[in-house]
């Protein structure tokens, strides 16, 4: 990181803020913020992933947390002069404290902090091995019965959970499981990944066939190895999957594939796991001090309990099992649902020249993907980006620096643009009886996937095909399964050879009812979503997505997961929580969050 300090009104804030900082007077601080302000922290101060809003939360954060965090050397850094627009200071910073380094980013409005924002980089001492500390990988000079590298990975792979007890357990070996295990891996913790399927990348390769990411490759790096130029803006499934086996190689992690963990229970006396585990056909069982539950918000299916379900004569499933199109030529097929799955899967569907009918059961956001990336992805997340200097680090960065209480009005003028441009195509589809909805407070498929992760799809050709009739589409709600097909609350029948329940996916805590116990789901409530108070996402006001990334009402219990930006930059935050707990170091959590809805 360049270190070009400027001798800016950002500058001459930071010093002295950092002189109020320094003489512990906590007033002193809180004058440097506006009455409206937001301090967004990832772990530097808190021990938590925590967003103070206001003067009075931030008094109160640092009355607990400046004696012992001690922050210093504030900076404003980088290659570019901090910015100044529409009478708002924008700039990079860095700083340290007692046992990190951190970097952040500002926003001064009227001389006075509107946002902060608190990142650890790296722990002091406890810095990855890389550029000039990278490891020298051979052993020069003489090394009697010394040993290759390859003798001591696989001496590691058979001691690791046997005679030795990994430190962290990861349940989940999907891009998430995998980020996380990389990190750690990096950070010298001892941690097993358990995956149930055969090989890495198998989450994405058992998909429907047609499935390539919505998202573009910038926006999808893996943390340590960005994908290469030339790879393909959209991934197909079947190739971030190799993307993800070869990964998982490269990085050295300790993946157990075949493994399946079918029970864990947490000792409260001796602080540590005992997770029963169905490695290979062996029950073998871990005891780790950390169990990350990485088993994917798109995990648990969702199949709703329709009358008269189990009399279907035909085939029925839900998305995450369909095959694709090819055994269903000459058939009719309903498909359940209006997001993404059920807009592709009609999609091949129909190109297979099937039959399909596609059941809007509720309104959804329908955004084309041209739009899409030109006005919410191309400054952050596109090739312009990156020949403008922002790498996937830097943009992950800005969009963190936005508090959760200040997104709903940044995306809003976004879409409303976005609804202007593509007005013609919003209302072909609503001639065609398609249901739109672009949220509660008409803030788009962020807010949305934020708020529910769910009610969106992202138009790569479906939404055209429901505009002609190809794909029928049919509004209601489901009444009642019969032997031959679907029966709507509006009477209309609906025969069917196929059911394909697009119905989305459970909240990831029903995995630990499975696994752990009801009472610790409960106990640990809701996961995801920040109190907004919209659909699928109660109140009260969180300001943060909830139980993920971040310590939880259940000791040695957390979450990872989300799209692959989020797997790539949170992970960073949850390793470091990890490893310093690893090292003994104390992690004194502010602002733990309560649970308000079980599970
Ligand atoms: C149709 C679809 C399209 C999507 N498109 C995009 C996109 O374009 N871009 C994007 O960023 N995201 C996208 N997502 C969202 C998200 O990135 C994916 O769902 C992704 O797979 C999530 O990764 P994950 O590692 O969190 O979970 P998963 O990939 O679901 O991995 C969880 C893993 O946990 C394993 N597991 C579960 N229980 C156990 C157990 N008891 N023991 C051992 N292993 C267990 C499963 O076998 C699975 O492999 C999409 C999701 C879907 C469903």
């Amino acid at each position: 990181m360049l270190d070009s300090v400027l001798p800016t009104r950002a500058q001459t804030f930071l010093a002295s803020f950092e002189a109020a900082l320094s003489t512990k007077d906590v007033e002193a601080v809180v004058e440097h913020f506006s009455e409206e302000c937001y301090w967004r922290d990832l772990v530097a101060f808190t021990w938590n992933i925590k967003t103070m809003e206001g003067r009075a939360q931030v008094r109160d954060m640092l009355t607990s947390c400046l004696e012992n965090v001690a922050p210093r050397n504030w900076r404003v850094v980088d290659e570019k002069a901090p910015l100044e627009r529409d009478g708002i200071t924008e700039a990079w910073i860095s700083f340290e404290t007692a046992l990190a380094s951190g970097y952040g980013f500002i926003r001064l409005r009227d001389g006075k902090l509107w946002t902060l924002l608190t990142t650890m980089a790296e722990l002091k001492g406890y810095e990855e091995a890389s550029g000039f500390t990278r490891p020298l990988g051979a052993q020069h000079g003489v090394n009697e019965g010394g040993k290759t590298w390859k003798e001591l990975r696989d001496d590691e792979c058979e001691r690791l959970g046997t005679t030795v007890q990994p430190y962290t357990v990861i349940i989940g070996g999907g891009q998430a499981g995998i980020a996380l295990g990389a990190r750690l891996r990096q950070l010298r913790v001892p941690t097993i990944v358990v995956e149930t399927n055969e090989r890495a990348g198998d989450s994405w390769r058992k998909r429907y066939k047609s499935l390539c990411l919505h998202d573009p490759v910038w926006y999808d790096h893996l943390p340590y190895i960005d994908f290469p130029s030339n790879w393909p803006v959209f991934s197909p499934k079947d190739k971030i999957a190799d993307w993800l086996e070869m990964y998982t190689k490269v990085m050295e992690l300790n993946y157990w594939s075949n493994s399946t963990a079918k029970q864990a229970r947490y000792d409260e006396t001796g602080e540590e796991w005992s997770v029963v585990v169905d490695r290979n056909g062996d029950e073998v069982t871990l005891r780790p001090k950390h169990l990350v539950f990485a088993t994917g918000m798109s995990g648990k299916p969702n199949v709703p309990k329709f009358k008269g379900f189990d009399t279907f004569a035909g085939e029925q499933h839900h998305s995450s099992r369909h095959p694709g199109p090819d055994p269903y030529k000459g058939k009719k097929v309903v498909v359940i649902g209006s997001n993404n799955s059920a807009h592709d899967i009609c999609a091949a569907l129909y190109e297979a020249g099937v039959d399909v009918t596609m059941v809007q059961r509720s309104g959804t956001t329908v955004v084309r993907s041209d739009t899409l990336m030109s006005i919410v992805f191309r400054d952050l997340y596109s090739e312009q980006a990156v020949q403008a200097g922002v790498t996937a680090a830097k943009a992950d960065l800005i969009a963190a620096s936005t508090p959760y209480g200040l997104l709903a009005q940044v995306q809003k003028p976004l879409w409303d643009r976005i609804r202007a441009i593509d007005a013609r195509f919003y209302e072909d589809l609503e001639r065609a009886g398609f249901q739109l909805d672009f949220g509660p407070d008409e803030t788009g498929l962020a807010m949305k996937y934020l708020r529910r992760g769910s009610g969106y799809y992202i138009d790569v050709g479906a939404s055209q095909l429901v505009i002609d009739g190809r794909i029928r589409l049919v509004a209601g709600q489901v009444e009642e399964i019969t032997p031959s097909g679907v029966v709507l609350d509006n009477g209309r029948e609906l025969s069917a050879d196929v059911i394909v329940y697009a119905t989305g996916y459970g909240s990831m805590n029903g995995w630990v009812a499975d696994l752990v116990s009801q009472e610790v789901a409960d106990k640990v409530g809701k996961v995801w979503g920040f109190g907004s108070a919209t659909q699928k996402d109660p109140g009260p006001w969180e300001g943060e997505q909830r139980n993920m990334w971040r310590p939880t009402q259940q000791d040695g219990l957390w979450f990872h997961g989300g799209n692959l930006q989020q797997s790539r930059f949170y992970s960073h935050y949850l390793a470091l929580q990890l490893k310093a707990r690893y090292e003994g170091i104390l992690t004194p959590v502010y602002g733990l969050q309560p649970s308000y809805h079980r599970c």
